[in-house]
């Protein structure tokens, strides 16, 4: 075989593997015998092992990193499956939100919110209804193809009447909590998509750019001001400036005051003919000259008065407030800047919380679509612009009238949130919102979070607890369309609300009950908008009309409730809705044992899984969770269309087949780093594994004798080691995927494949090719059946489909149907034998340096040489002359010498007698020959007539060694020719440089 030999002339030879044909003839073979139902059905009785599979939105086509995620996914469900457990795997939908809505909107060429309201609700959520679905086949087909074995056939959908009342009910308990309300704050806003988003939204959509950086002079201007007084005397034309650092210049027309923490000592400093005041050392400028000349105290400049930068008429709310002035305020930081800070309530949480502590003005200048709605004093032409554009006008103005101390456009790097969705800047303006408030559950999350078995370890107090202890609220209102409409009914005259858990409680508190449920044209219960708004309520305590809240529900609460949802619990289970949670939530599976999605995701649905089963208050909804890295081009490069370096998983299946991917994702490094992923190490992976068991494979049906095991076998020393090497690999393998450790396990495997390929099967070349004993072939026959059935069983969960084709190889009558319908291997107390495992290693070291030395030398391994030695001695290795012998094979020497005085591990003597190199020329005729036969498709018990000419000299040499060759080549008869006689069909081969002709015939 050609993968047996370490053949140095000859270039790497890949047998054509057709992995992807192999694997679709697989899929049918599964599908026509219903395999994963099998697989269910047989453990129905089992305890049950909890998957809950996160929902992906089929409007967009299926990726190469929900391959990634699916691929472990798999492997757990398969392996608990293997180990006994039932696993039942539930697909799910998402089908809501923004992702949805853009994609209409896309179609039908909208630009904002007014097209919409143009165009009719109804008609838009008809559309995103059915555009849900565009991508529908395209994932199942790629989840059938990659072996993802998920029941597509009922899955959960988020936009179902079901699953829509589920979410009601959990947005009532939250509601009966007080944990529901309606706030006026400022929150980051879409301006395109014209609606609030959530934190985790947000940090779903951070880039790095480049912004403006301005120090900005405010001149003081009141008469009993401290500093003027006693700077102002020194000089009389000098200006005294507050110096303001901002990124947002296009904020800067709504500033209402400065604020400065009271507790600091700032610093006066004369820069040129002006003074400023900062905290920090102010910028440097060409041709100024800065010197600090004084201190003054924060709380001293509190009250004072500047001359405003902009100004707009305040409305009559403004009249009597505070503005231009200097404010104290806690939350100054002082690594940028000057310690002091603009303050513009309308675009900054701390801003407005400061108004409301100080009672300042409040100037909203900008629109729900971003942009300026009036032009300040001073400016003409803000007016209707986006708010970033306006950066470069009132950078230019500021500069013009000498108020930018110094300043640049692009000075600043930092990271910027832009729509996860539409990639607009976002906004962080001031709007009404309705929240849950999950900083109350800080510490419960936390608690929960605690209970979690995080892989890796460091995302438990990493990127997860570190993002639960600065837990915001949770903005769970969207000015939008499609969603789960949020099930509030508002009073317009006293602000009473209700929140409504479910179409039964809507019914009974409806003025209209005959709407309840609502349905759409076509008659169908329909929760959606428009129809659940025609439902109206009586004010129970002003008898005014009441209306649902325009606002439809952030779509990650819909995932975070598949939990609950999936089952349309707690409606499903019982019609007792008294029941108390702790005790209603037992008729359901919860929490999952196992979740597993990328990284993405600790703000995502990792993040609204935990917050929901918080507030319910029922511990964590999952016991482990697999955070896997991002996956990056093969430059560290992030995926993108743009780019133009995105990976097509169908592509990737059809020329390397699915299972080679899995195994390069399980084996590439740990599950939780970035996976650079590139087609050369993906191809080199599958060399490194599936290749070698293909080979390992092909070998068993070419050499060895294929009948059913029966008793009393007796075993070769390789026999004994290859049984032990897989006691221990199933005994590692076992324990690593306990603790999830896929990699480590994957690593097992893949040594285990090399010792069976390169050490076993090598060295047992006279048992299976030379079959010089027959029964000890047959026997060592058994073993290799064996061993490859509990192969195919340790491979099952990472590779379904060529564990497969193993096991339709070597299984036994009575043995089950697939593979997969089998139970994880036992361990075999019998076979252990850890003092062969490791005398076997030092015989392995040693050859792998003797090899070495040989292949530095460029002595070809079929050279026969005299003698090795190697540093040990006898007593150690006693008793192990048969170990000896595979030493002596391997490195192709004459004997091997115990020098226990040695100063390297091993050495040969490479000196050549005549005999060495008739040998080491026949060896090498022999394997030619081999070659030949291997191309003509011969197997071993194939005779054959041989004939050969060419050199003279070679041919001396061969014929000097009849009796030799016919042994070693299975030939009936060897005839060497005169140069003048002809061969049919000859080929030409060359031996140490030297031509040879050689025919060969089947007897
Ligand atoms: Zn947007
Ligand atoms: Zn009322």
């Amino acid at each position: 075989m050609l993968f047996m030999e370490k053949d140095n002339d000859s270039t790497e030879k890949t047998p054509l593997l057709e992995f992807a044909s192999r694997e679709e003839g697989i899929l049918s073979f599964w599908r026509k015998n219903s395999i994963f139902q099998k697989s269910l059905n047989q453990r129905r009785d089992a305890q049950p092992f909890i998957f809950y599979e996160g929902p992906p939105t089929a409007n967009g086509r299926p990726g190469i990193h929900h391959i990634l995620a699916r691929s472990f996914k798999d492997l757990v469900c398969r392996y608990k499956t293997m180990r006994g457990f039932l696993v039942e795997r539930k697909a799910g939908w998402d089908t809501h939100g923004l992702p949805v809505e853009i994609e209409v909107e896309k179609q039908l060429g909208f630009k904002n919110k007014g097209d919409i309201n143009k165009y009719g609700v109804e008609k838009f959520n008809e559309k995103a209804k059915s555009s849900v679905w565009r991508y529908k086949k395209e994932w199942e087909e790629i989840t059938e193809r990659m072996g993802f074995w998920i029941d597509m056939d009922h899955p959960y959908i988020t936009l179902s009447a079901d699953y829509i009342e589920s979410v009601w009910w959990l947005l009532k308990q939250a509601a009966q909590k007080n944990l529901i309300a309606k706030v006026r704050r400022v929150l980051p806003y879409c301006p395109r998509c014209g609606t609030p988003l959530s934190g985790h939204e947000v940090s779903l959509g951070y880039e790095k750019v480049q912004d403006p950086s301005l120090f900005i002079k405010f001149q003081i201007t009141n008469p009993q001001s401290k500093i003027l007084h006693q700077y102002k005397t020194q000089n009389k034309k000098c200006r005294i400036n507050l110096l303001v650092w901002t990124t947002t210049p296009w904020t800067l027309p709504a500033n209402v005051a400065i604020a400065v923490r009271s507790n600091l000592n700032y610093k006066i400093w004369q820069a040129g003919d002006e003074i400023l005041v900062s905290y920090n050392t102010p910028p440097e400028k060409d041709n100024v000259s800065v010197k600090m000349i004084g201190k003054i105290a924060g709380k001293d400049l509190e009250g004072e008065h500047y001359q405003p930068l902009y100004q707009y008429p305040l409305d009559d709310s403004g009249k009597g407030k505070k503005v231009y002035e200097v404010v104290s305020a806690k939350f100054i930081s002082l690594e940028e800047g000057t310690g002091l800070v603009h303050i513009a309530p309308a675009f900054g949480e701390d801003d407005r919380i400061l108004r409301e502590e100080k009672d300042l003005a409040f100037i909203q200048n900008i629109d729900t679509n971003g942009c300026f709605l009036n032009n300040p004093t001073g400016i003409t032409n803000v007016k209707g612009l986006f708010f970033k554009e306006a950066d470069p006008i009132i950078f230019a103005d500021l500069e013009k009238r000498n108020l930018l101390y110094q300043g640049d456009l692009k000075g600043t790097v930092h990271d910027y949130p832009f729509c996860w969705r539409c990639e607009t800047p976002l906004i962080y303006y001031s709007q009404e919102a309705w929240v849950i408030k999950m900083s109350k559950l800080r510490s419960a999350l936390l608690e929960n979070n605690k209970k979690i078995n995080w892989i890796p370890a460091h995302i438990k107090g990493g990127r997860f607890g570190q993002w639960l202890e600065d837990v915001k609220d949770w903005t769970i209102s969207r000015k939008r369309y499609w969603g789960t409409p949020l099930p509030i009914w508002e009073c317009p005259q006293c602000g009473h609300y209700e929140v409504i858990g479910s179409l039964q409680e809507l019914k009974s508190k409806a003025s209209n009950p005959s709407l309840v449920p609502p349905r759409n044209k076509k008659g169908e219960i329909d929760l959606h908008r428009p129809y659940v708004d025609n439902i109206k309520m009586k004010c129970p305590h002003c008898g005014a009309e009441m209306s649902r809240v325009e606002e439809v529900l952030d779509c990650w609460f819909d995932s975070g409730s598949m939990p609950y949802c999936q089952w349309h619990w707690p409606f499903a289970q019982s019609s007792d809705l008294n029941l108390s949670v702790k005790e209603s939530i037992k008729s359901i599976p919860f929490p999952a044992d196992f979740i597993c999605e990328a990284v993405d995701q600790t703000r995502g649905w990792f993040y609204t899984l935990l917050a929901i089963a918080t507030i319910l208050d029922i511990g964590p909804a999952y016991k482990n969770a697999i955070c896997l890295g991002l996956i990056l081009d093969d430059k560290g490069e992030k995926m993108s269309k743009s780019r133009g370096n995105i990976v097509l998983p169908m592509d990737i299946i059809g020329s390397f087949g699915v299972d080679s991917l899995r195994w390069y994702f399980y084996t590439m490094n740990a599950p939780g780093e970035e996976k650079r992923f590139s087609q050369k190490d993906l191809l080199s992976s599958q060399r490194r594994f599936l290749n070698i068991l293909w080979n390992v494979l092909n070998f068993y049906t070419t050499y060895a004798y294929q009948e059913e095991e029966n008793s009393d076998i007796s075993l070769t020393v390789l026999d004994k080691w290859i049984l032990a090497q897989l006691e221990e690999t199933k005994e590692k393998m076992t324990k690593h995927l306990d603790h999830y450790s896929i990699q480590e396990a994957g690593r097992e495997l893949e040594n285990f494949a090399d010792n069976l390929s390169r050490w076993y099967l090598r060295r047992s070349r006279k048992v299976f090719q030379k079959r010089e004993d027959e029964k000890q072939w047959k026997d060592s026959s058994f073993v290799l059946r064996k061993i490859l059935r509990e192969v195919s069983l340790l491979l099952a969960p990472f590779c379904p489909f060529f564990s497969e084709m193993v096991w339709q190889t070597v299984r036994n009558t009575n043995d089950t149907l697939s593979v997969h319908l089998t139970d994880w291997p036992v361990l075999e107390k019998k076979y252990r034998d850890k003092d062969l495992l490791v005398t076997m290693d030092r015989i392995k070291d040693f050859a792998t340096q003797a090899l070495r030395l040989r292949q530095e030398k460029g002595m070809k391994v079929r050279q026969p040489l005299s003698s090795l030695r190697i540093k040990a001695t006898e007593e150690k290795l006693k008793g192990k002359r048969v170990l000896m012998n595979l030493l002596k094979e391997e490195i192709n020497v004459k004997k091997v010498i115990f020098s226990p005085q040695l100063e390297k591990q091993v050495e040969i003597d490479f000196t050549l007698t005549p005999v060495l190199i008739r040998e080491g020329i026949r060896r090498e005729f022999v394997h030619k020959v081999q070659m030949l036969r291997q191309k003509e498709g011969l197997i071993p018990s194939d005779r054959i007539e041989l004939f050969v000419k060419g050199e003279a000299q070679l041919l001396k040499v061969l014929q000097k060694q009849p009796a030799e060759l016919r042994e070693d080549l299975r030939a009936e008869k060897i005839k060497f020719l005169l140069p003048e006689e002809q061969i049919l069909s000859g080929r030409t081969v060359k031996i140490n440089d030297k031509q040879l002709i050689i025919g060969m015939n089947k007897i």
